[in-house]
């Protein structure tokens, strides 16, 4: 597998730290709002590369945070008179939900920044000790960015470049406590209504890069294989990240760095400060999600991608290629004999599988692994028919399936429940419930409700509706 490292800014071949296993730590949303699909692509194309990996023989451990701690979750507090914790709570609920239609797997553990405060006190008094960090006058903690002898390295930034950019700034916003303007924030006091969290040097808050230095080393280890987000993320935030983690562990705190580039709509970046956004929740109203995650897999993961209309409805017709050569082999299979295809045949299906993984090995190349999906439809199109055996249509099918599941496509048409079914489940249930039997009538509830069957209870009984 040769991986794009953002580092060496070369592919480079993966190896892991330990034989067969991949620690992963992507860097999630800041919640306090829907998320938008700008904030769904490296979800969904770090998402698809674990599900590679995986799919290679590796055990993936996948951590990504919730940033539940931030300036925009105040400010959206105070905006609608609750507390931080109610927006953040809030919006992880919608973000998994949204992740969830984007048949996107929930990581090994989803830590959240608030939770992890205790781990974040220590590495910055760690980082005290070992002189990268001090106090200035009114509390806040500050790194002191030139003693990080490879400040830059991620970013491909020298610290001339930088002193001529913040030389200008310097001179709008005065000095600010800051030993040299190059050193970045690690604790802050807080401000009236601002949540805090008592610390040695004051009450306040982490700064952001400390979060994700605390959660990756307390769930992977001091040194990871991959840390992945979006290219916006390079500087200053990853890069900053690495400043802190290499200086209190004393070990490379990443070996491979991976980036996703933007999603542009009119070729610009789509943000929330731009206003040029569709949250995943609009698109969820038109297009099944599956569209949105397809169309995000059609290119390549580092290449800026820009969302229109017509690409959507594009995605929206290859996706239903796809289903329609699922659904003909289902139809095909009702009524075939019994038999097995020759090895030939079978050789000839499993190099699909070959051509995909080869693109895929190809720093993930989905945009080319989804040709070989197409090239598989047209093959099924072309040699699946009445005549073929139960075994070559399967072995058809298993391909196709296999090879979607690895980009996280549902393929299969979902098994529509018949009314006549539904009711006898809902009786089963009553039953159940009147032999105080809950978790069997809770597992029914909740089988129902996967099909998207959705029961009330009434006094005239329970009544069912279908979600539409
Ligand atoms: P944020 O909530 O802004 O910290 O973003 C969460 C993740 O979404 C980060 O990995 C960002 O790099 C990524 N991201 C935000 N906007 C875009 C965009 N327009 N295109 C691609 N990735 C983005
Ligand atoms: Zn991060």
């Amino acid at each position: 597998m040769k991986i794009y490292n953002t580092l060496s800014r070369k592919k480079e071949e993966f190896r892991p730290i330990k034989d067969g296993a991949l620690s992963m730590y992507v860097c999630g949303p800041t919640v306090y709002n829907l998320i938008h699909i700008g904030n769904a692509r490296p979800m969904i194309v770090f998402d698809t590369f674990r599900r590679y990996m995986t799919h290679r023989g590796y055990d993936v451990n996948y951590v990504s945070n919730f940033t539940d701690v931030d300036d925009k979750i105040i400010a959206k507090a105070n905006e609608e008179g609750v507390s931080s914790d109610e927006i953040s709570e809030r919006y992880i609920a919608e973000c998994k939900k949204d992740m969830e239609g984007l048949n996107v797997l929930p990581a090994t553990v989803h830590p959240r920044a608030t939770q992890e405060i205790g781990g974040m006190i220590e590495l910055i008094s760690d980082l005290i000790e070992k002189g990268y960090a001090y106090k200035a006058e009114d509390g806040t903690v500050y790194f002191r960015t030139r003693k990080s002898k490879d400040y830059g390295k991620l970013s491909h930034k020298n610290i001339e470049d930088l002193e001529a950019g913040h030389g200008r700034e310097i001179k709008v916003k005065g000095d600010d406590g800051k030993e040299d303007y190059l050193d970045f924030v690690l604790w802050k006091p807080k401000k009236e209504g601002e949540p805090f969290w008592p610390s040695p040097w004051c009450d306040g808050r982490p700064g952001w890069h400390t979060e994700c230095c605390v959660m990756a080393k307390k769930y992977l280890g001091a040194t990871i294989d991959i840390h992945a987000g979006g290219e916006d993320l390079i500087f200053p935030h990853h890069e900053n990240e690495i400043a802190q983690s290499e200086a209190a562990n004393g070990v490379p705190f990443a070996n491979y760095w991976m980036h996703n580039g933007f999603l542009n709509i009119d070729g610009e970046k789509m943000s929330k400060s731009l206003n040029n956004f569709f949250t995943v929740r609009d698109i969820s109203e038109k297009y099944d999600l599956q569209v949105l995650r397809f169309f995000m897999l059609s290119a390549h993961y580092r290449s800026p991608l820009n969302f229109s209309a017509e690409l959507m409805e594009a995605a929206k017709a290859g996706l239903e290629r796809i289903k329609t050569a699922a659904s003909k082999l289902d139809f095909l299979l009702k009524t075939a004999a019994d038999g097995e295809p020759s090895a030939e045949k079978a050789e000839e299906i499993k190099e699909f599988t070959r051509r995909f993984d080869e693109a895929m090995d190809d720093d993930l190349n989905t945009a080319d692994a989804v040709s070989v999906v197409f090239e598989l439809v047209k093959f099924i199109n072309t040699t699946a028919d009445e005549n073929s055996s139960k075994g070559y249509l399967k072995a058809l099918k298993e391909e196709l399936l296999s090879l979607s599941d690895v980009l996280g496509l549902i393929v299969e048409e979902k098994e529509e429940l018949l009314d006549a079914d539904i009711e006898a489940l809902i009786n089963e249930r009553q039953e159940a419930r009147k032999s105080k039997n809950f978790a069997r009538a809770d597992e029914i509830r909740d089988q129902l409700l996967k099909k998207g069957i959705i029961l009330e209870d009434t006094r005239q009984g329970v009544k069912w509706k279908r979600k539409d």
